[in-house]
C-alpha cells in the first residue's frame, strides 16, 4: 500500500510533509509533490503534517481522486526527491481548498 498526494496540493506545496518521511519518497515538481509508491512504506507520518489534507492512503482515496494514484507514480518517476521544507509559494493560502485545480498542474 502507498500514500498518495491528491489535488489539493496543487499550487499549495507547503512541503511540511517531506521532512517526516523516513524513506525520502516525496518528489518535487513545479507546483505539486508526488509520492513514489515503490518507496512508500505506509508509515502514515506524512498524512497529519499536510495543512490542506492533501495526503491520503490509497485505500481512502475518494472516487474523484482515484486517478492521483497513477499520477503520483508517473510524476515521482520524473521529478527529483525533496527532503527539506521550502517556503511555500506566496499565493499558497489563496489556493488552499480551491476545487478543480487539476488543469493547473505543471509538469
Ligand atoms: S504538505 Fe500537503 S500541500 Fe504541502 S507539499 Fe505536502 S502534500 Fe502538498
Ligand atoms: S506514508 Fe510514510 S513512507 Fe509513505 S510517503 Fe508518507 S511519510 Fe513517506
Amino acid at each position: 500500500m502507498t500514500f498518495v498526494v491528491i489535488e489539493n496540493c496543487i499550487k499549495c506545496k507547503y512541503t511540511d510533509c517531506v521532512e517526516v518521511c523516513p524513506v525520502d519518497c516525496f518528489h518535487e515538481g513545479p507546483n505539486f509533490l508526488a509520492i513514489d509508491p515503490e518507496e512508500c512504506i505506509d508509515c502514515t507520518l506524512c498524512e497529519p503534517e499536510c495543512p490542506v489534507e492533501a495526503i491520503l492512503s490509497e485505500d481512502d482515496l475518494p472516487e474523484d481522486q482515484a486517478d492521483f494514484l497513477a499520477l503520483n507514480a508517473e510524476l515521482a518517476a520524473q521529478w527529483p526527491v525533496i527532503t527539506e521544507i521550502k517556503k511555500a509559494p506566496e499565493d499558497a493560502d489563496e489556493w488552499a481548498d480551491k476545487p478543480n485545480k487539476r488543469k493547473l498542474l505543471e509538469r
